[in-house]
C-alpha cells in the first residue's frame, strides 16, 4: 500500500511513541516494585495515559488509539475503520 509523505512521518512518531510508552510504563512498574515509591509510579503512569490520549490518536475521527497495538501502514482505525495513514493531506 502507498501512503503519503505526511502518513509516512506520522507512522515514524507513532511507532516512536509506542517504544517511549512502553519504556515509560516499565519505568512506572520498576519503580513500583524496586523503589516502593508509590506516588512517582502512579503519577507516571497517568501522565503516560494522558499522553496516549492526547497525541496518539486517529488523524481522521481523532478518537484515540490502543498503543499496546501493534502499529503498521496498512493499520486501521477501530472507530472509523479508515486506514489511519492513508489520505492525509
Ligand atoms: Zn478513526
Amino acid at each position: 500500500m502507498k501512503i503519503s509523505e505526511k502518513g509516512q512521518t506520522l507512522l515514524a512518531n507513532y511507532k516512536r511513541f509506542q517504544k517511549i510508552y512502553i519504556l515509560l510504563l516499565a519505568v512506572a512498574a520498576m519503580s513500583f516494585v524496586f523503589l516502593h515509591n508509590y506516588f512517582f509510579a502512579v503519577a507516571l503512569a497517568v501522565f503516560t495515559f494522558v499522553l496516549e490520549t492526547k497525541y496518539y490518536k486517529c488523524p481522521h475521527c481523532k478518537k484515540s488509539l490502543n498503543s499496546r497495538k501493534k502499529i503498521a501502514e496498512d493499520s486501521c482505525c477501530p472507530n472509523c475503520n479508515k486506514y489511519i495513514f492513508k489520505d492525509l493531506d
